[in-house]
């Protein structure tokens, strides 16, 4: 029957058009054979490679396409042995819970369970983290922006001391002022200074000391001599966990000095602070409650799927003026709850007054959909896991004499390389840029690699929920394997 011109052909038959995305994804979801995409790039691409069309295809051709030529290609960083960065893909009740939310939720405002949600995932992801109930919370893409909020919110600490608004005024001219982090911090918060008008340059770069954590001997002295300098401290920022290899910085030490300092203290624990679930290096963590500002990365540990940060500030007010939308006529303010007729009668819980993003997905229902899966202890059991996981590698290249470690575990993160006697530190860098390269080729183990100490490392980081344990014995294996064969053929 010919639908009448008005009524949108392209909408309804979901269980139709999912029953074959849901096939290739169990498919793709089994990561057998080979990695294909990046060897195969020409088969998709000439799938995919089309002007705009002027005659739409239909809805048959386009799950076709996706089902054949775009998810048997995907991204396999849910492979189990993927342990490269700090990524992986979502696990089934957040996949779920994704595609709830496009389809039912797709804005958080007004009074509906996805905008609860959001609320109660900040209140549970707040316990989870053994943050200040009284924080502020809100969700955003990632770490990024979650960074980029806190430190908005420092800002206007930090001028609103001098008496000025810098969300309104801007910031003033003849005053210098700084950021504090160590040498390890992520560039995401190099980049938002940047953004939020403070300059890239207005981030002081903090020696580490061997544990690649920050030298409070360093901090210090830079506070003491820039106070003198009449330079404002805007904040200082603890890594709860770095990318490069999970070393906590001291975070309470660094609370006192900042409170010392009258400065505004920011934890950046976007991938490591989910650690503190661990009691065995939940201590590291200790002093991240007081901190004026937090951030974590859903996506990352929790295995929410990618767009989803969190950030936590103590002085909601202050985070509400940095980043208020003020007023929109089209945005209708609050009705008066006792008058609630329509769900569209009030906005609900705002958070775009705290946030950069007035439109924006729902996310709390991802984080919502896997605590209310696994639980506080599911979340625990997983961390640990990741952590002896890292620790096992250790041992195990620990008790390999061609292997040799070069960061010891702190959270899930293990640093090591192949070895070779007699080679420069030069030709060791090469020869294990050539085992990682062949490493992925073979497509099983995924590691990255970072430096550390000025050394090229090859870099696992497990936050995979499918990983096991014969993966990461299996992958120090591998490398012993494929550096013999390399430095043999030399
Ligand atoms: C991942 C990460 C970031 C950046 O977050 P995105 O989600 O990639 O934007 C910042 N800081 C730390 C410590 C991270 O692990």
């Amino acid at each position: 029957m010919k639908r009448p011109e008005e009524e949108a052909a392209e909408t309804g038959r979901l269980s139709e058009a999912l029953g074959p995305i849901i096939e290739a994804l169990e498919a793709f979801s089994r990561y057998e054979g080979p990695d294909p995409a990046g060897k195969a790039r020409e088969i998709w691409k000439k799938v995919l490679e089309r002007p705009l069309p002027e005659q739409g295809a239909g809805l048959d051709a386009v799950i076709r396409t996706l089902s054949e030529s775009v998810i048997p290609y995907g991204l396999r960083n849910g492979a189990p042995g993927f342990c490269g960065w700090v990524t992986t893909s979502p696990t089934t009740a957040a996949t779920a819970a994704s595609l709830a939310g496009t389809v039912a939720g797709s804005q958080r405002f007004w009074i509906q369970p996805f905008n609860y949600l959001e609320r109660l995932a900040l209140t549970w992801l707040g316990d989870l983290l053994e943050l200040d109930p009284g924080c502020q919370g809100t969700f955003s893409s990632g770490g990024s922006i979650a960074n980029l909020i806190a430190l908005g919110a420092a800002r206007q600490h930090a001028f609103e001391k001098t008496g000025r608004d810098p969300s309104r005024e801007g910031l003033p001219a003849g005053t210098r002022w700084r950021i504090y982090a160590s040498s390890e911090v992520h560039h995401v918060v190099i980049r938002a200074a940047g953004v939020l008008g403070l300059g890239r340059e207005s981030v002081a770069s903090i020696p580490v000391d061997a544990a690649q954590r920050i030298d409070m001997k360093h901090l210090r002295a830079q506070l003491t001599k820039d106070r003198s300098d009449k330079i404002l401290p805007v904040a200082i920022v603890a890594s709860g966990g770095t990318v490069n290899t999970g070393a906590v910085d001291p975070i309470e030490e660094m609370a006192a000095l900042a409170a010392e300092h009258e400065t505004w203290l920011h934890v950046d624990g976007a991938y490591g602070l989910f650690s503190i679930l661990d009691e065995r290096v939940a201590p590291l963590f200790k002093g991240v409650e007081t901190a004026d500002s937090t951030a974590a990365d859903p996506h990352k540990w929790l295995a929410v799927p990618v767009g989803c940060g969190a950030t936590f500030v103590r002085d909601g007010d202050r985070l509400r003026r940095a980043f208020t939308l003020v007023r929109a006529d089209y945005l209708e303010g609050s009705a008066d709850e006792t008058e609630i007729n329509s769900t569209f009668d009030t906005m609900g819980e705002i958070f775009h007054d705290y946030n950069l993003e007035q439109s924006a997905p729902s996310r709390g229902v991802l984080v919502w959909a896997i605590l209310h899966e696994i639980g506080r202890e599911g979340m625990r059991r997983r961390v640990r896991r990741h952590n002896d996981y890292a620790r096992l590698l250790a041992s195990i290249v620990q008790d390999d004499p061609r292997l040799e470690l070069l960061a010891e575990p702190v959270l899930s993160i293990c640093c090591f390389r192949y070895r070779k006697e007699g080679l420069d530190p030069e030709a060791l860098d090469d020869l294990n840029l050539r085992i990682m390269r062949r490493l992925r080729a073979e497509g099983i183990h995924v590691p990255s690699t970072t430096r550390v100490k000025g050394a090229f490392t090859i870099r696992a980081c497990y936050i995979n929920p499918r990983t096991r344990r014969d993966a990461v014995e299996d992958l120090a294996k591998t490398v012993g394997r494929i550096g013999d064969s390399i430095a043999e053929g030399e």
